[in-house]
């Protein structure tokens, strides 16, 4: 079903602009944690570059809701929300990449690991994507105070989380390994 808003139903083409607008303004004052400060979007915005360029995925919604994908669990957005501007299938999508908060960080990353093997053949796409992006940064990009060891320890919950997501889309998972590898080679 075509999402709704308040002008009725829009284009898939209009769907992805909305969904790209709504994240950067909803993501306006973040930064992702790496050194060089790059504003929060260029991550979604990669995640889903990723997902269409070298996974060839054309499906708007599943486009939309990797560029939504972080909005629930890093800015003040709802479910709710999602599926009123964007409909059930987007805001679903996001819910599924949304992680729930655990005590510690091992608890939380325990649970995404579980998670993750669990969630649609979407889902695993996007959150394949996400994890590709965010070990290409652990390299290039890495959050000022991560020693070598905790950007090590990162690529091995990476790779597990990965783990969870294979078998729905070659190409992500063949991008997926190309990074970690380099990865792996330069942080030794
Ligand atoms: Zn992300």
């Amino acid at each position: 079903m075509a999402a709704q808003t308040l002008t009725g139903p829009v284009s898939a083409h209009a769907l992805i602009v909305k969904a790209a607008h709504f994240a950067a303004d909803r993501h306006r004052d973040q930064r992702r944690k790496g050194s060089r400060n790059t504003p929060y979007i260029n991550h979604p915005l990669e995640v889903a570059e990723r997902l269409v360029v070298i996974g060839g995925v054309d499906d708007p919604e599943l486009i939309a809701a990797a560029i939504l994908h972080d909005t629930i669990e890093d800015t003040e957005t709802t479910r709710a929300e999602l599926a009123e501007m964007f409909g059930n299938a987007v805001a679903a999508l996001v819910a599924e990449l949304t992680d729930t908060p655990g005590q510690t960080w091992q608890q939380r990353k325990r649970m995404e690991i579980e998670h993750a093997a669990t969630i649609s053949d979407g889902a695993k796409m996007i959150k394949l994507s996400d994890k590709t992006s965010n070990v290409a940064d652990t390299v290039s990009n890495p959050p000022g105070d991560w020693t070598i060891s905790r950007r090590r320890d990162y690529l091995e919950f990476a790779s597990l989380v990965a783990d969870g997501c294979r078998g729905v889309n070659s190409a992500l998972e063949a991008e997926f390994d190309r990074v970690m590898a380099d990865a792996r080679r330069r942080l030794g």
